[in-house]
């Protein structure tokens, strides 16, 4: 019999929020060191024990290893270093030409609101895939293709709209066609941690003011080989962006010298304030997020590496059992097949993360509400998670799907539960997935065509019975003891739920406005807990992103670990909304990719016929 386990990662955790990104943070005069300073402060260190960490400037976190580029080429003056800059930026540039990942933009506009500050007001959503080769260039992966769609506007309804997504998509680069001392004056400031990466922050401005669409801001480079990792700023010159449209924009490392544009946070105007009415627009905060770089090519390492494991073990007697298939068996395995078909076609699009942590925290969950409700369900319940930021869930026969940006948002381990027990439903209850996916030219076509061909929603009547079974599943569960954050979730993403559309509208599966339906069936049958509904503290939902940290190279997600930030006053916790985020950035060491990556061949495009990537 299987225990229960209870979840510590899966705590209320509110990650705490920096500051709003502004366009440009002026410098401490002071710190505005002569290239001696910095050139002597790089010396110093070079000899310090590195056990002291680094001596001149106060760090958040010790560095954890003596810096690697401390070679004979180490560069001596801030001139040296800045031309290092120039050269591994423009490499960049040309290295990200290679990829296609994957790009989705969400997009909140915001009103003001006398006890919140700025709340949502209308939403906007795409999800599409970037070919890098050519500059800058997106293939939507929706089209409003059927009735479904609508919701999200269109791909029309974008270029209508200031909300251009190759915009966006924009700001992964500093300048691509111009970084360079011609173009740009670049100014060392100090000396900063980004988590545990030791970076040199400099100002950077165009040289020519009339300059138009040139970065204007803060650059934060890594002092071992000069990547960019973040900057911070905006495009300047052109008149009505050049006060507004501010941008964040980082990078995450992912393998020895390679750093690739995984988060921007962007907004626009205020709310608050009478200029961003009289300029035309309304005023916004939009998070951009790029994954899915190595897709294609880790899948079939990974396969090709499960095969050579497969040949090493001992080859199983065949004589010892009975070994031939039953109908029922048959029947399930096939449904299985169909299971896996889907989930790998889904997996190699980048929309399905690859199986990991995060899974092991819902299947946990999961097997707490089998065991308590005395379940053995058979072949085993697994959970995934798609990539996406919209929030929805849906169970594919014994596969259950909830989405990243749902995960994150949801405050703690109950309400994750309210979600499961009713995919979970679904499962007992046998409602069936369309096994024609267990023919694999089922799950051959256009990617985008992929939410034509998967859609995973249920019929009225199987949503009425897994309603019902999920509640019982719930009462059964140690789950029913807390029903007030969940409730609290439920209640917040209702009241919400007319101004972020986009955000709650599936693509593959059901909205969790269907599913919220439950769980605030099963608590208002009892009374709800007068501490927890009148606890002032309590968080109703996280801001989005709040959880998961997302592996833009190979798509796995890790829980964050960031600590609770204790009480937060009503206009910090900011539900479902946008946030800046400040990344704890890391080194990945030991994983040699440059090799393959950066020197590798970008491989042919479109010469094959296969337009599936
Ligand atoms: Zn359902």
């Amino acid at each position: 019999m299987r225990g229960l386990k209870i979840l510590l990662a899966f705590v209320a955790l509110v990650i705490a929020m920096p500051e709003p990104a502004t366009g440009r943070q002026p410098a401490p005069d002071p710190a505005k060191a002569p290239a001696a300073k910095l050139a002597k402060e790089l010396t110093s260190e070079q000899t310090a024990d590195p056990a002291n960490g680094p001596a001149a400037e106060p760090a958040p976190q010790p560095a954890p290893e003596p810096a690697k580029a401390a070679s004979a080429q180490e560069p001596a003056t801030i001139s040296d270093i800045v031309d290092k800059i120039i050269r591994q930026e423009q490499a960049e540039v040309q290295m990200l030409r290679q990829y296609s990942p994957l790009v989705e933009t969400y997009i909140q506009n915001l009103r003001a609101d006398k006890q919140l500050g700025e709340v949502p007001n209308g939403d906007k959503y795409f999800l599409g895939r970037a070919n890098l080769a050519n500059g800058i260039e997106l293939e939507p992966l929706e089209r409003a293709t059927s009735v479904k769609h609508k919701l999200f506007g269109g791909w029309g309804d974008f270029f209508s709209t200031q909300y251009v997504p190759e915009g966006f998509l924009q700001m992964i680069y500093v300048d691509a066609y111009g970084f360079d001392r011609s173009h740009y004056k670049i100014e060392y400031v100090r000396r900063e941690f980004l988590g545990e990466v030791r970076c040199l922050v400099f100002d950077v401005d165009p040289v020519r003011k009339d300059d138009k669409g040139r970065f204007v801001g803060r650059i934060w480079v890594e002092d071992q080989d000069y990547h960019i990792v973040r900057f911070n700023g905006a495009y300047g010159g052109s008149s009505l962006i050049s006060n507004y449209f501010n941008f964040d924009s980082w990078r995450t490392n992912t393998g020895k010298n390679l750093w690739l544009p995984s988060f921007i946070y962007s907004e626009e105007g205020n709310a608050k304030d009478p200029k961003t009415k009289n300029l035309g627009f309304k005023a916004f905060r939009a998070q951009t997020r790029l994954w899915g770089y190595n897709l294609g090519q880790s899948g079939e390492e990974q396969e090709l590496s499960k095969v050579l494991i497969e040949s090493r073990l001992p080859v199983r007697d065949q004589t010892q059992s009975a070994d031939d298939y039953s109908p029922y068996q048959s029947e399930r395995s096939w449904g299985r097949q169909a299971e896996d078909n889907v989930m790998d076609r889904l997996e190699r699009e980048g929309l399905l993360a690859p199986h990991g942590d995060v899974d092991k925290v819902l299947e946990t969950v999961v097997a707490n509400l089998e065991v308590t409700n005395n379940l053995d369900i058979e072949p085993e319940v697994r959970c995934r998670v798609m990539m996406t930021s919209t929030l929805e869930s849906f169970s594919v026969g014994h596969t259950i799907v909830l989405s990243r940006g749902l995960v994150d948002v949801l405050p703690d381990e109950a309400s994750l539960a309210a979600i499961l027990a009713h995919e979970l439903g679904h499962v007992v209850l046998g409602h069936r997935m369309d096994t024609q996916f267990g023919f694999l030219n089922r799950v051959r076509f256009d990617e985008k065509e992929t939410f034509r061909h998967f859609y995973f929603g249920r019929t009225p009547q199987e949503e009425q019975a897994a309603k019902q079974k999920g509640m019982e599943l719930l009462k059964n569960s140690p789950y029913n003891d807390q029903p007030g954050s969940s409730q609290l979730f439920l209640q917040a993403l209702k009241s919400r739920s007319k101004e972020i559309p986009n955000l709650i509208s599936p693509h593959l599966g059901d909205r969790v406005a269907t599913s919220w339906a439950i769980a605030s069936a099963v608590f208002s049958v009892r009374p709800v807990d007068a501490k927890t509904t009148s606890n002032s503290n309590a968080i109703s939902a996280l801001p989005l992103g709040g959880r998961i940290k997302v592996d833009p190279w190979n798509d796995q997600l890790h829980l964050l670990k960031a600590k609770p930030s204790g009480d937060l006053p009503e206009t910090e916790r900011m539900p479902f909304q946008i946030t800046p985020i400040m990344f704890y950035l890391t080194r990945k060491a030991g994983e040699d990719l440059s090799i393959e990556v950066v020197g590798a061949v970008p491989p042919p495009a479109a010469d094959n016929g296969d337009t599936k990537r």
